[in-house]
């Protein structure tokens, strides 16, 4: 049977090697759970293993929530402009229901955004929401706790590049090489069960809305099939 370790139900089989405190900022205050990927980037329904996430502290957990908002939106904005709210994703058009400031606010931003090579340079809600995706993702996955912020974010507009191209280009970017993850880590579990020595691939959290792979190097994730970020971190 196929396993696929962004699914088990609970982020730790082992829960000697779960981290008790928050994973973005490392303090052991009372700890709520932080949805990696966060809900707003999926459509209902939610896949049925969700959620699934870290701990974090309540002020990470809330400064994280807005700005993933807010990416998705801008997403939608760049997507299909902020005219018509009508061809937005159900999640995103509420968002923005009643919430003027919100649509103005990406609405603004896209505009002052033309080249879109990188949006996580340009923008800073974009860049905390890849920040912590890459912290996230690596906590989780991995069993592992990284306190230091990536060395590098990024968030490209894919828009007519193909899936092959993107991971060719993410490949190109974080490399290829094999992972030592955690004993009892999702990733150590995924390798045991699947028999593959190395968790390198993109795994489907929801077709066409979000995937994910993790590296030695960082990871990427890629939102709609068309926007593609990456995070890494130096040693
Ligand atoms: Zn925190």
């Amino acid at each position: 049977m196929e396993h696929d370790a962004g699914w088990y139900p609970v982020p730790f089989l082992d829960e000697r090697v779960e981290p008790l405190c928050c994973a973005y900022c490392g303090k052991s205050e009372q700890t709520t759970l932080d949805h990696v990927p966060p809900r707003v980037f999926l459509d209902s329904p939610l896949p049925s293993m969700n959620p699934i996430g870290v701990r974090a502290c309540k002020p990470c957990n809330l400064s994280f929530s807005a700005a993933e908002e807010y990416v998705a939106v801008l997403l939608d904005v760049i997507c299909h402009g902020a005219a018509d709210v009508s061809q937005w994703r159900h999640k995103t058009r509420r968002a923005v229901s009643g919430n003027t400031r919100l649509l103005s606010r990406a609405a603004s931003a896209a505009a002052n955004m033309p080249d879109r090579c990188d949006l996580a340079h340009e923008d800073h809600g974009v860049g905390l929401v890849m920040r912590k995706l890459a912290v996230g993702h690596w906590a989780m996955n991995m069993g592992d706790r990284s306190y230091t912020d990536p060395s590098y974010v990024s968030l490209h507009d894919g828009a007519g590049l193909s899936f092959q191209k993107i991971d060719a280009y993410v490949t190109s970017t974080l490399g290829e090489r094999c992972l030592f993850p955690e004993v009892g880590s999702k990733a150590f579990i995924s390798a045991v069960t699947t028999g593959r020595t190395s968790v390198d691939r993109w795994r489907t959290v929801q077709p066409g809305r979000y995937r994910y792979r993790i590296e030695e190097s960082g990871i990427a994730v890629l939102l709609g099939d068309r926007f593609f970020g990456m995070a890494r971190w130096q040693y």
